[in-house]
């Protein structure tokens, strides 16, 4: 079989299309990336200002999966990586305008004030709590709920989830969403026992856990990987290009797309599509109304990031950890703050402390409606009462970003869209759907995914002979 006469397109220059294009392209495919952007990296923008360092997407990945480094080195990337500073390691939850550190042992959950002792107590009786039904149709918080109660899901849980997917416990799958956790039940019978158990299989497969997992991100912030993926790649990657329609040609797909206002079409035996699932949707449309509707179904609530820049003497609150997390309870406007200059050096000036500030999300989506400047305040009010900053103190810089459609987020019933997608793939074989609609949302699970993608792709071609 001649590879470099296999003709592949990928279809979105985000990490996910360009991890999979990247090592495809090692194997030898004739291979070529659509990009409807001037630039590389999706979610992963990055820009600088006033001598700031701004993430708009992610602000750091977690090193779950060996595959970064090996793809962070494989770009020439690795002396531009940096690890987040130890004091990231503790992270804050408000709880009644007060701002408590997350216990990280044993001693620290016995002594902290962010549970009740009731609380506390109800922790002891999770070994003994039997499995449940079926995790695709049961939401995080009946899951957190029944297995540590309700306390820990208000002030532990629901944060977290914020803080992760911008998502609502209530509406995501348990098992779609945080499957590790799921399976510590299914497999172990409960999360204390698995979180021992657990260990001992991961050390054997390499792979490390998102508690012990080291933060990373790079000197240029979360856009350099994409940049160096995109860079080693050189022409095959084309920018300007929105893919508007795919369809049948002969034995294989022919892509209309858009370059900078002309009209453009390419002729492909393998499409791999890695574009948002709600674009993905007008562009299969020619395909099946089934695939149209199971697409169109994925909901990406809208968010708001508020990047903020202070003096850091106008600070009363230390800047000692990765940030905070509200818990719907406490009924503010936004979900949470990240230390961003705390975490990662080169972020701001010396004398100046960044922050940023995350608003909506499935949570409060209704709050993004309402007239910005108002919304604004609110927030920048409520922000310097927890940060212990002189209400009459202004920021020295102010940045929003708008992601209208910002992560999707695996609600009950996740994996009828995932079937579906399967069977999709196996009815019209030659395309592959990827992206963060699928196997996760993280930066690191879109890589991990992408190399599963990349193996599946391969085996295709092999099949094929
Ligand atoms: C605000 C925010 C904060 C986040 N924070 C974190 C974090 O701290 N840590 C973490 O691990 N993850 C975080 N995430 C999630 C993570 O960044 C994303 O899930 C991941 O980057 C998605 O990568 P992707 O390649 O699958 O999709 P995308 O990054 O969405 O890439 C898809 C690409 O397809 C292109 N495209 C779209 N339509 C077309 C078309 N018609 N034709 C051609 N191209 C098209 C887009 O321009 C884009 O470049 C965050 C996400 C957001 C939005």
């Amino acid at each position: 079989m001649d590879k470099s006469k296999i003709k592949i397109l990928v279809l979105g220059a985000g990490i996910s299309g360009l991890s999979t294009a990247f090592w495809l392209n090692n194997d030898g495919f004739d291979l070529t990336v659509l990009e409807a952007k001037n630039e590389p990296g999706g979610s992963m923008e990055t820009r600088r200002k006033d001598g700031f360092l701004i993430d708009y997407g992610p602000n750091s990945g977690l090193e779950t999966t060996p595959l970064i480094g090996q793809i962070v080195e494989e770009v020439g990337l690795k002396n531009e990586m940096i690890y987040a500073s130890e004091t990231a390691n503790k992270r804050y939850i408000l709880k009644n305008n007060r701002l408590y550190a997350l216990p990280t042992g044993p001693a620290a959950f016995l002594k902290t004030g962010l549970f009740s002792t009731k609380a506390k107590l109800r922790l002891l009786a999770e070994p003994f709590i039997g499995k449940s039904e079926d995790g695709y149709y049961q939401s995080i918080s009946e899951f957190v709920k029944r297995r540590l109660g309700q306390e820990f899901l208000d002030y532990a849980i629901n944060p977290f989830v914020a803080g992760v997917f911008a998502g609502n416990p209530d509406q995501l799958s348990v098992q779609s969403a945080f499957p590790k956790l799921y399976r510590l039940e299914e497999l172990y019978g409960g999360l204390v026992k698995g979180l021992i158990l657990g260990a001992r299989e991961r050390k054997k497969q390499a792979e490390t856990s998102k508690q012990h997992a080291r933060l990373f991100s790079f000197k240029n912030g979360m856009q350099d990987l994409p940049k160096a993926i995109a860079n080693k790649l050189g022409d095959k990657v084309k920018y300007n290009c929105r893919v508007e329609k795919i369809m049948k040609f002969k034995d294989k797909f022919k892509v209309l797309y858009n370059q900078g206002g002309s009209p453009e079409e390419n002729i492909a035996d393998i499409v791999l599509s890695t574009i948002p699932a709600y674009t993905a949707a007008s562009i299969f449309s020619d395909f099946d109304t089934t695939l149209l509707n199971h697409l169109n179904e994925i909901y990406y609530p809208p968010v708001k990031v508020l990047y903020l820049g202070f003096r850091k003497d106008s600070i009363g609150q230390p800047l000692d950890g990765f940030g905070f997390l509200i818990p719907e309870k406490e009924k503010k406007p936004f979900l949470g703050a990240i230390f961003s200059s705390t975490i990662f050096p080169y972020r701001a000036k010396e004398n100046l402390a960044a922050f940023t500030l995350f608003i909506g999300g499935a949570r409060s989506p209704e709050l993004l409606e309402k007239e910005n400047e108002r919304l604004v305040n609110r927030v920048l009010l409520e922000f310097k009462e927890i940060m212990k900053i002189d209400v009459k103190e202004d920021p020295t810089f102010i940045e929003e970003r708008m992601w209208p459609k910002g992560i999707p987020q695996y609600t009950l019933g996740y994996i009828e869209h995932e079937r579906y997608f399967e069977k999709f793939e196996l009815d019209n074989s030659g395309i592959f759907l990827g992206g963060n609609y699928r196997g996760g949302i993280s930066v690191g699970d879109c890589i991990k995914n992408s190399e599963i993608t990349h193996q599946r792709i391969k085996a295709f071609i092999n099949k094929k002979g």
